[in-house]
């Protein structure tokens, strides 16, 4: 199996994947980086990501047109991928989710902040962006190349950003660490609605996420959890 036909692959488990753990529903998506073309990425067309096959993938250019022939109708907020593809040369792989743990971090001025080990992925600081900031009264979306760099900008380097009103971007350096981090961000905004109530958080300290992020991204830790996600999503086949 060449690069790509294995890039292909595995984001058709990561949609099966975070459909499988409700990181997305209905709406959401996750992308690659075209691993011979880093000014393309490689995203469903409009889809339910339950619903992804091999044969719904299409190649975008980083401004969101479709490269070929395309009929089929695309996200309407494909611009994500693109724009932060265009400003992150070291991410290859984005997931943007509705996270119904994640939003109400995205609209109060309590930080989404890592507190448990697996979830050092999502790095010590996750921003809020706000389209309300820069655009007025919008329809939420991100809907065009502006609004997606504004996005991007407030992202800066972090893994993850959350969207007031709307959900979560995730940007990763590979599909598996994407659908890792989106998986655990959504289980540490679950964790933090438990344990608010209960009194004062002791998060993980700046060093304590930095020793964790290095030990699970390492292969043992990665693959297992893969391959135990990709169970659980019945493609084992795939
Ligand atoms: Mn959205």
């Amino acid at each position: 199996m060449d690069e790509l036909e294995t890039q292909l692959r595995d984001l058709v488990v990561a949609n099966r994947i975070l459909a499988r753990e409700e990181v997305v529903d209905a709406y959401g998506h996750v992308s690659v980086r075209h691993p011979d073309h880093a000014d393309r990425y490689l995203l469903s067309c409009s889809r339910s990501p339950e619903l992804v096959t091999l044969d719904d993938i299409v190649e975008h250019t980083l401004t969101g047109d479709p490269v070929g022939t395309e009929d089929r109708t695309l996200y309407a907020e494909r611009h994500i991928h693109g724009a932060i593809f265009e400003q992150r040369p070291d991410v290859q792989a984005v997931v943007h989710n509705h996270s119904l743990a994640v939003l109400p971090f995205t609209v109060t001025t309590t930080p989404l902040r890592p507190m448990f080990h697996t979830a050092a992925l999502m790095g010590n600081e996750v921003p809020v962006w706000d389209i309300r900031d820069n655009f007025g009264i919008t329809g939420m979306l991100v809907v065009n190349m502006d609004q997606g760099r504004d996005l991007a900008r407030t992202l800066g380097s972090n893994r993850a950003a959350l969207m007031r009103g709307h959900g979560c971007v995730v940007a990763a350096a590979s599909v598996k660490e994407a659908v890792m981090c989106s998986i655990y961000l959504q289980v540490n905004a679950r964790l933090l609605l438990d344990s608010l109530p209960l009194g004062e958080v002791n998060y993980l300290l700046p060093g304590e996420v930095d020793a964790l992020r290095d030990n699970l991204l390492r292969p043992v830790s990665m693959d297992r959890a893969w391959q135990y996600w990709r169970m659980r999503a019945g493609c084992e086949d795939l």
